[in-house]
């Protein structure tokens, strides 16, 4: 068994609705369970910023599968979501991220581990640090990275932000 952590994103389509559609569809992965899930955030736009902002949130996940065979059944669950790649970081009904697959370090081009930015990137961070302070990423304490980073803009949501019918 193996501990892998997914990165959630969505602007697209009630983002709130497919981040906690999609929680609920990781933990009905074969041979996976959800172990736990952080906060919901609100956060601005990577890249072309003409488009809404995200939701984010990350999950811990237990797992038999394989780092690929992973990849593959989120990559799967993106497409049930109907997610266009259409322009690089633009607009998406639902990204997954394999943030980190127990300690594995990887360098293909269909899998890298850790996921590439992920150290710079607080939309990451900060659930990921929610869900587990003791970590480390590159040989360093994740509140390291965190420290480097503005976080501001960053959001949580509450309770009222996350009733079904909220939107954003
Ligand atoms: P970013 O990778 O900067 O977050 P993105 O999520 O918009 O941008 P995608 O279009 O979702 O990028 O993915 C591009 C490719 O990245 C995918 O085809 C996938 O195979 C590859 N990839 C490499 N490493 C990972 C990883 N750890 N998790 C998810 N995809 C990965
Ligand atoms: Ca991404
Ligand atoms: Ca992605």
């Amino acid at each position: 068994m193996s501990l892998a952590y997914v990165g959630l994103g969505s602007n697209l389509d009630n983002p709130i609705a497919q981040v906690r559609q999609a929680l609920g569809e990781l933990d009905r992965l074969p041979l996976s369970d959800v172990a736990s899930i952080s906060s919901l955030y609100a956060t601005p736009p990577l890249g072309p910023q003409d488009q809404p902002n995200f939701i984010n949130a990350v999950a811990a996940l237990e797992t038999s599968l394989s780092p690929l065979a992973l990849l593959d059944q989120l990559q799967a669950l993106e497409q049930r979501h109907r997610r266009q790649r259409r322009l690089h970081w633009g607009p998406r009904t639902l990204d997954l991220d394999l943030l980190l697959f127990d300690r594995q370090a990887l360098d293909s081009p269909r899998l890298k581990l850790p996921h590439w930015h992920m150290h710079a990137r607080d939309f990451v961070l900060v659930p990921l640090y929610e869900l587990a302070p003791d970590l480390m990423l590159h040989q360093r304490p994740l509140g390291d990275w965190l420290a480097e980073l503005d976080s501001a803009p960053i959001r949580r949501l509450t309770d009222t932000d996350v009733t079904p019918a909220a939107t954003i």
